[in-house]
């Protein structure tokens, strides 16, 4: 039997341990203080330290010990602030709104690399500029002491003008190694850069909760295998499956058993991709699998592996072990028609589909 696990959101998950630890220590803290103190009387009399308050009678005895005010507004400051973090780290476990920071997280590092690479850019055409500009420079010396050279008659000037040739040519080799030290330099920046951007590009066509490729990486890369698939008349299908009544499981038992189910469908899908095959996630709960040098039959046999082990699980709530009975999809395929292109052959598969629910659901068509 497969039980649902909850090792989405660890970030919610401690930020809720942290706060009802904090709750926990802030009580135990006060509560012992107030009990360390009875009976020592230089400490439980009126003194801001002791967080406490003591009557004391004409003969020195407490006749009566209370909290200090400041100390119960820190302890009710404390609990109202774990109170307001535990909040929001069930808020954020529950409604997987984690997972959707994780996305835009990525697509700020993107949006970073990209204006990091502008800069890069920038910098380095400002680098070029600067050698045009000594190029130029240095020529226009050149040809002043070009055009000087006929009239000098004396050994002195000709010595003058060797001599400023000489200290043209010490400052333009200063300026061309600075300009090669930066080039250097930026040239190094820009290939971390394109590290940092392959990276942030390979987190891009990730899906956040299944892990499986997604629809992003879809639209870049189907016309590739279309392409490939049609010059050497290899076959190529494309699988699209839908799980059934994803809807109900999201109303009946909330939104992160429903990402654990896709998960864990993510996983089946996965399984059942060797080689070039490719799982995606085509969006919400829909998948698709791309199946190159696969025809029709081969197609099917993966489509109804994948739907016979998903139909032969039973689920159930692993903390309330609540039985969430089975779960099935439905399954369309399409095989790459002569002269078809990428948009049709997801059209025809999603057709398919369409027609599997219709038919009942829990089949493949
Ligand atoms: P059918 O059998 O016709 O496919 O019915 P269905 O309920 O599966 O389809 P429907 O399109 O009515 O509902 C899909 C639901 O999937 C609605 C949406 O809230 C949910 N969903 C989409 N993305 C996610 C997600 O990332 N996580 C969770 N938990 N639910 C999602
Ligand atoms: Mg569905
Ligand atoms: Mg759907």
């Amino acid at each position: 039997m497969s039980t649902i696990t909850t090792r989405q959101f660890p970030v919610s998950v401690a930020i809720m341990l942290a706060s009802i630890v904090a709750v926990c220590s802030a009580y135990l803290v006060w509560n012992g203080w107030m009990r360390s103190d009875f009976g020592l009387t230089p400490w439980a009399s009126w003194h801001d330290l002791t967080w406490q308050i003591a009557e004391v009678d004409s003969r020195g005895r407490i006749v009566r010990l209370g909290s200090h005010p400041l100390s119960i507004a820190a302890l009710v400051g404390t609990v109202s602030v774990c109170f307001v973090a535990f909040a929001v780290g069930a808020w954020q476990f529950f409604t997987g709104n984690e997972v959707r920071s994780k996305e835009s997280k990525i697509s700020s590092q993107l949006d970073k690399v990209g204006q990091d690479l502008d800069d890069e850019v920038f910098a380095l055409m400002n680098i070029l500029k600067q050698h045009i500009d000594f190029s130029s420079s240095h020529s226009e010396a050149l040809a002043k002491v070009n055009k000087t050279l006929p009239s000098l008659t004396s050994a002195d000037q000709i010595r003058a003008v060797v001599q400023r040739l000489i200290s043209e040519n010490t400052r333009i080799q200063s300026e061309v190694d600075t300009l090669g030290l930066r080039l250097q330099q930026s040239q190094s920046q820009i290939e971390k850069l394109r590290t940092s951007l392959s990276e942030s590009q390979r987190l891009g066509m990730l899906d956040a909760v299944t892990r499986l490729k997604n629809r992003h990486w879809l639209q870049l890369n189907l016309p590739r295998e279309v392409n490939a698939a049609a010059e050497f008349k290899e076959p190529l299908c494309l699988v699209m499956a839908d799980i059934d009544h994803f809807k109900n499981i999201n109303d009946t038992f909330g939104h992160a058993v429903g990402d654990e189910i896709l998960r864990r469908f993510g996983e089946l899908l996965s399984k059942n991709t060797k080689g070039r095959d490719t799982a995606v996630r085509y969006g919400g709960e829909e998948f698709v699998l791309v199946l190159p040098h696969t025809a029709i039959d081969g197609a099917h046999n993966v489509g109804e592996q994948i739907r016979s082990e998903l139909e032969s699980k039973k689920w159930m709530h692993h903390k309330t072990g609540a039985p969430i009975g089975t779960v099935t999809a439905s399954f369309g395929i399409a095989q790459l028609q002569v002269d078809e292109g990428p948009e049709s052959l997801l059209e025809r598969a999603d057709a398919k589909l369409y027609e599997a629910k219709a038919a009942g659901r829990n089949c493949i068509r």
